[in-house]
């Protein structure tokens, strides 16, 4: 009977050949410029319009990584990288996913692969321990952890479950987080039908500012407003700012709000204990969003979500059609992750989560960020140092923002000329009415060699 399949065989050699060019790959993405310059419509002009009506060879297939993808790839894997926050990955994350892909199991239920549902729960029980989390976050307390495809989908998830706790009609409740907040809280608010978002105004450290908080709650309340959803976070995207998480749990507390703390990066950091003063106590924090896919060396996608109480979260996202009972789910004895978020499918992502804390210890991981974020402060010395340059935030994590004291033109010039000569890639942002350049320092092989040309560029731009 004719099949069309890849054999084993012939899936063990292309296999080899593909281990083999990532790990080129690996060896050579310093050298690469690291932002693609490629017009709009560049790639999609090298792929023809229709697709292949006969079966082509792997070998073509792995020409083309090299002759179409690599043109248009913008390698967030060079430790050249300082843009945004870092797309980590390391080589046993890689492994993991192919692992994972190799086994292809759908982990919706406990019993439809109970090696994913039972490893993840492990596993983010591991982190809680690593992390200093409250004990009752583990699955043997109230709480538990899930892993979800980003932070957006988490603070999405904590929005629905927040809303699902009220009788009042959606139009009636609120939403606060600082004007620092990340934007995906605005959209998740907006994808659970949340009509009032108040994003509070921040203190002189880009913090929460609790005085406003407290104030904007009261008006609502006095206007026969609800409010309801309280976010902190522990490293705000723009200049990883953290707010003040105990003084919020208390505010949360007293108007019986839920507490989001959206920590994607910066949580990362919380394995050290000597960052850990930046998360308080944790006492009233219903929810917590942190994204090892940020700094953790596992690749996208590998968020973290932990509720403190699981049963707010089953009663606001279980349905049960006919065709998923099973006695393993009537017995309640076991975790059912389609409960925990909105997709009834899931990946067996635990497994390169898994890989990576065993293949680096806890020792490795906190090695790699206490040196990343070593190399963030001392580069914010040389910058204090130098009076062509103003520092617009504190260093607390491993994000520098800094302008040029000429003013945004200057500070923009900078970042443009960095990025254009492909020697490394940064991004801008703007705070105040003012532009300042970011510089994430994360990536998994950033040394401080990298960082040294990094600072020699923007002393050559500036
Ligand atoms: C990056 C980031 C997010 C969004 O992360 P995704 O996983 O891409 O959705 C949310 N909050 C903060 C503070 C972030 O830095």
């Amino acid at each position: 009977m004719t099949n069309y399949h890849m054999s084993p065989e012939e899936f063990r050699a292309n296999g080899h050949a593909l281990i083999d060019w990532i790990a080129r790959y690996m060896e050579n993405v310093e050298q690469y410029p690291v932002m693609s310059t490629v017009e709009p419509g560049t790639i999609r002009e090298k792929l023809p319009g229709t697709a292949p009506e006969q079966p082509e060879s792997f070998k073509a297939l792995l020409d083309d990584l090299d002759n179409v993808v690599i043109p248009g790839v913008t390698h967030w894997q060079s430790p050249n990288w300082f843009a945004y926050f870092p797309a980590n990955s390391s080589p046993p994350a890689v492994l993991g996913e192919l692992a994972a892909a190799g086994l292809a199991v759908q982990g919706m239920l406990w019993s439809t692969s109970p090696a994913a549902t039972e490893i993840e729960s492990a596993v983010l029980d591991w982190l809680v321990d690593l992390m200093a989390l409250p004990q009752s976050w583990k699955m043997s307390g109230r709480g538990g952890g899930v892993i979800q495809m980003s932070a957006s989908d988490s603070t999405h998830t904590a929005l629905v479950v927040a809303r699902e706790r009220h009788d009042e009609p959606v139009d009636q409740l609120v939403v606060y987080a600082s004007t620092q907040a990340h934007s995906s809280i605005e959209k998740g608010a907006r994808v659970a039908g949340y009509k009032h978002v108040r994003l509070v105004d921040v203190d002189g450290k880009l913090a929460l500012n609790t005085t406003a908080l407290a104030q904007a709650i009261k008006q609502d309340v006095a206007s026969g407003l609800t409010p309801v959803f309280v976010v902190s976070a522990l490293g705000t995207t723009g200049t990883g700012a953290v707010d003040p998480i105990d003084a919020i749990g208390e505010l949360a507390r007293r108007y019986g709000m839920w507490h989001h703390v959206d920590a994607a990066w910066a949580g990362n950091a919380m394995i050290c204990a000597e960052h850990r003063f930046h998360q308080g106590t944790l006492k009233n924090v219903d929810s917590y969003t942190f994204n090892p896919h940020k700094w953790l060396f596992t690749n996208f996608d590998c968020n973290v979500f932990w509720v403190a109480d699981r049963k707010p979260l089953l009663d606001a996202l279980s349905i049960l059609p006919p065709y998923l009972r099973n006695g393993a789910s009537d017995s309640g004895q076991v975790v059912d992750y389609r409960d925990w978020h909105v997709p009834l499918g899931r990946r067996f992502r635990a497994l390169k989560l898994w890989w990576v804390l065993r293949s680096y210890g806890a020792k490795g991981l906190r090695h790699h960020i206490r040196e990343h974020i070593r190399m963030a402060k001392e580069l914010t010395q040389r910058l204090e140092d130098d009076d062509r340059f103003r520092l617009v935030a504190a260093t607390d994590f491993a994000l520098v923002s800094f302008s040029h004291v000429d003013g945004d033109a200057a500070t923009q010039g900078i970042a443009d000329a960095i990025n254009l000569s492909g020697g490394a890639m940064v991004t801008t942002s703007r705070i105040n009415d003012q532009t300042f350049v970011r510089v994430s320092i994360g990536q998994t092989r950033t040394e401080q060699r990298h960082v040294d040309k990094l600072w020699k560029m923007i002393c050559d731009f500036a």
